[in-house]
């Protein structure tokens, strides 16, 4: 039995989820931006948390998690090489490792870049993947620790995942990230329908999130540093992928 997952927008633009196995009723929230609105999210559904599940050390990502715990104790995950700087953790993971929610098996997937030691959380029975400021809906996280080519060899591990994963990123940065994808990439006919798309979806004060995987491969630049026309368009015919990703990333620093 596949997750429930329910998305919790939180702060102006932030977004935690509940995964919850209605199997055994074991429920995970992935990040805590503020602990009041996931805390409102379990009473409305009945659910106990019992893990917490952090995708890096950024406050917008974590500052809710004593609040949270303070009224639902909960085993709290997260990355190994940022245990330093993460809230204290009862279970310090690293990639490739696996993790259980209920009888869901979550791996640990390293997808350095916005952080060193950010994380993202695959559940393959489930088909969902939790990217935080990783991979985004049209965009990803800027690159602050990282370096480019770290941030293209992590997008690189998201978009071999299968394509109907459900990606459940960290932000509402959709409508922005769409007006910059279109400078990119403006002849690209499913870009433009996906872009009528968000700006309706907007316009009715609902999340972009999730989308699919398929999805982003098909409009997202950042996985598209192969394409053709994008090379064409950036003067980049014959660059290595990672410096057309720099690129592209670079001048969305800058949009
Ligand atoms: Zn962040
Ligand atoms: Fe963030």
């Amino acid at each position: 039995m596949a997750l429930q997952i329910v998305t919790i927008p939180c702060l102006a633009d932030n977004y935690a989820y509940l995964a919850h196995d209605p199997a055994t009723g074991a429920t995970a929230v992935v990040d805590v931006p503020d602990a009041a609105p996931v805390l409102a999210a379990l009473r409305a559904r009945g659910w106990t948390l019992s893990d917490v599940l952090l995708t890096h050390h950024h406050a917008d990502h974590v500052q809710g998690l004593e609040g949270l715990l303070a009224q639902a104790p909960a085993r709290v995950i997260g990355a190994a090489a940022d245990a330093h700087r993460l809230p204290p953790l009862d279970l310090a993971v690293a990639d490739g490792d696996t993790l259980r929610i209920g009888h869901e098996i979550g791996h640990v997937l390293a997808v350095p870049g916005h952080t060193l030691g950010h994380v993202a959380y695959h559940f393959p029975d489930s088909g969902a993947v939790f990217t935080a400021d990783s991979l985004m809906a049209l965009g990803c996280g800027r690159v602050f620790e990282g370096t480019m080519e770290q941030m293209h060899a992590s997008l690189a591990r998201l978009a071999a995942l299968p394509p109907d994963t459900l990606v459940f990123s960290g932000h509402e940065y959709t409508a922005a990230n769409a007006r910059f994808a279109a400078t990119i990439d403006p002849d690209n006919p499913r870009l433009a329908a996906r872009i009528r798309e968000v700006e309706q979806t907007r316009a009715e004060n609902r999340p972009t999130v999730p989308t699919t995987l398929g999805e982003e491969l098909a409009t997202n630049p950042f996985l598209r540093a192969h394409d053709g026309a994008i090379r064409a368009r950036l003067g980049m015919a014959d660059a290595p992928e990672a410096e057309v990703f720099a690129e592209i990333r670079r001048r969305k620093d800058r949009f």
